[in-house]
């Protein structure tokens, strides 16, 4: 019997591997399968090649639980250790591995905001030792050399022997710890088959389970009175096999089916009812590996519960479902799975974004998912305006936060109307450049944020013949002021910004049919009656049929205010705190501003001017609360 030290240096490495990885204690089962799918993904090769003259047959890698025993094998029929092979891989590599993953991450224990990645690889075959208190390999080589049987019970020292094992392959056995019993739960390694092994490229068998026998036709059988009675359908046991071997993303995009990507959706998140409303499948080996579907969901305003849901894969092994640097931010509203083995894992989140393989990997992803987007339009537009809705999220996030995205997207970011029209930028701007450009060439966008409550604006402004946009995403003023800063000379104006000849200012000044002694009557009066801490007064000149008092935000105001609220941008200006000034906008050619001015009493031309106030602030949804009762009574007893 063959006694050895693994490594005298670092004498208690075993309890430093279970306080170091204390929140990833699961990820062993990980490892250790993986090894078994490494083992058997050799074999195949091997063989393949000629090199081993073995049955590969159609291997698969068994998880037992021994709950009496404490125990929990991991059998697989790979390509086997002989004694030398276990010194070498087990003994010195594997060992220096999981020394050198320590040294590394000493200082990080828990805490670490990225031990949640770095835990996942580096530590191998010892992070068994997280669970166990002791370790045994049973194993024999395709080589026709004698099975070994290596014990190690967590202190430096470890036995190696002549082993028993017939059959070629590994059979690991942990003798669990106390403290982990848990691991001896069907539940819970159930739980984590599926959690990180779902998709491993060999079957995986967790025990049996009873299904209906194929073979078996139950009769069915008429007693005397006719009624029929089928018998019970045959049961038999089969091994229960917890992954599916051949994911769609593995696939070519050829050979699947829209049915298939649709099904695959519901494998990854079963929970899940609405359907994707598209795919993109990822398919690229050079100048990196990396494979994965996209999907496309209804994506709703609410950005913050929307993300970690695409899950990261390394040759079909989970990793993490934190994609977060390498997947573009506001890809993460996206669901599906990436694979890549290209992706460096036992490295910080921030050296992550500054890799140049990451890099590149997420500019791919960029470029796919734009391409996609601009084929759907193309392809079907009027489906895609459909969709709009769901998806503009995303691609106006996307449009702010990438440059390259932000060129591509001209081609198939949509701007829709009030009119339920929809315009791609180019369209927009060939439809209204004529009419809608003010006396200094600039070209003004109008839009709405919301149809019924600015209904008035809407009007005025489409009496006039503009098109009005119907911008209504959160993020919408961050996106209009970068419009503006990267189009040429054009200016985005929300309808209830001004007065509609204000916002769009043509050459033609409108003649005011008031002498300037009465402007100056009508401002004393009206400032004398309208609170000035809530409204700036402004009287202009507009059509006599117009509405006489007008309620308007400044543009700029407002706009720095919804950005602030939203993150960046506005906050540098300190408006924090700014209390919500709005305009009066008096129409003084109007016929009741005249009336006003004729009106003998002044008590009475206070009545009128406070009734219009009401009135304006009413048409913006400001009149609230007691002055909304007060304004209802008085109106009530004019008609009286
Ligand atoms: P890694 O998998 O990154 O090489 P591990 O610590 O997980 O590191 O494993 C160390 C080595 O031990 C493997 O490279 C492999 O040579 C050997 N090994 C581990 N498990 C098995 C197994 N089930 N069958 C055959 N060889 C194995
Ligand atoms: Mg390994």
């Amino acid at each position: 019997m063959a006694k050895g030290n693994i490594n005298v240096a670092v004498e208690n490495i075993f309890p430093l591997i279970k306080k170091f990885l204390y929140s990833d204690h699961e990820i062993f089962l990980r490892e250790l399968i993986s090894n078994a799918t490494d083992a058997t993904l050799k074999l195949k090769h091997i063989s393949n090649i000629g090199e081993a003259k073995v049955e590969y047959g159609n291997p698969q890698i068994e998880v037992k639980i021994d709950k009496k025993g404490k125990k929990l094998h991991f059998i697989d029929q790979g390509l086997g250790m002989t004694a030398e092979e276990i010194k070498k891989y087990i003994n010195e590599i594997a060992f220096s591995g999981a020394e050198e993953f320590l040294d590394k991450y000493k200082d990080k224990s828990g805490k670490a905001e990225d031990t949640g990645i770095i835990g996942h690889f580096g530590l191998g075959f010892y992070s068994s030792f997280m669970v166990a208190d002791k370790v045994e390999i049973h194993t024999k080589s395709f080589k026709d050399e004698d099975a070994a049987h290596w014990t190690c019970d967590g202190s430096p020292e470890y036995a190696l022997v002549k082993g028993k094992r017939k059959e070629r392959g590994t059979e690991i056995i942990l003798h669990i710890a106390d403290d982990s019993t848990e691991f001896l739960e069907e539940s819970r390694i159930k739980e984590l088959l599926q959690k990180y092994n779902k998709f491993m490229p060999i079957p995986i068998k967790f025990g049996t389970k009873e299904v209906n026998d194929p073979d078996h036709k139950p009769k069915t059988t008429k007693d005397k009175d006719g009624k029929e009675t089928t018998e019970a359908h045959k049961q038999i046991t089969v091994d229960n096999i917890i992954n599916n071997p051949n994911p769609a993303w593995t696939k070519q995009p050829a050979d699947l089916k829209d049915e298939d990507y649709k099904g695959f959706y519901r494998e990854l998140y079963p929970m899940q009812f609405e359907e994707p409303l598209f795919n993109i499948h990822l398919n690229v080996d050079y100048p990196f590996n990396l494979t994965g579907i996209l999907y496309f969901p209804k994506i709703t305003n609410d950005l913050s519960i929307q993300k970690d849901r695409i899950q990261l894969y390394q040759n079909q092994v989970f990793v993490t479902d934190n994609v977060e640097g390498i997947v573009p931010e506001f890809l993460t509203m996206l669901r599906g799975v990436i694979d890549s083995p290209d992706i460096p894992l036992n490295v910080s989140r921030s050296y992550l974004q500054a890799d140049g393989a990451v890099k590149k990997i997420s500019s791919y992803i960029t470029r796919k998912v734009a391409d996609k987007l601009k084929s759907l339009f193309s392809e079907n537009r009027e489906d895609f305006e459909k969709k709009w809705d769901d998806i503009k999220i995303v691609i106006e996030y996307g449009m702010l936060s990438e440059e390259k995205f932000f060129e591509k997207a001209d081609a198939f970011a949509l701007y829709p109307t009030v009119n339920g029209k929809y315009f791609t930028y180019e369209e927009l701007y060939n439809k209204i450049k004529a009419n809608q450009t003010d006396k200094d060439d600039k070209l003004v966008i109008l839009y709405a944020s919301d149809k019924d409550a600015q209904h008035s604006y809407i009007e005025a402004a489409k009496a006039k013949g503009y098109e009005v946009l119907l911008l209504d995403s959160p993020i919408v003023s961050h996106l209009i002021q970068k419009l503006e800063t990267s189009k040429e000379n054009i200016s985005f104006a929300r309808v209830d910004g001004d007065h509609i000849d204000n916002l769009i200012k043509k050459e033609d000044t409108k003649i005011s049919k008031l002498s300037d002694e009465e402007k100056t009557k009508l401002d004393e009066l009206l400032k004398a009656v309208v609170p000035s801490e809530k409204f700036m007064v402004q009287l202009e000149p507009m059509d006599s049929n117009a509405a006489p008092f007008i309620i308007t935000q400044p543009e700029f105001m407002r706009r720095m205010k919804e950005m602030q609220q939203t993150g960046g941008g506005g906050g540098m200006f300190g408006m924090g705190d700014m209390p919500e000034m709005f305009n009066l906008v008096v129409n003084t050619n109007s016929e009741l501003v005249s009336d006003i001015l004729n009106t003998k009493t002044r008590k009475k031309q206070e009545r009128l001017i406070n009734q219009s106030l009401d009135l304006a602030r009413l048409s913006q949804g400001l009149l609230k609360g007691e002055e909304l009762t007060n304004f209802i009574k008085r109106s009530y007893d004019m008609i009286k």
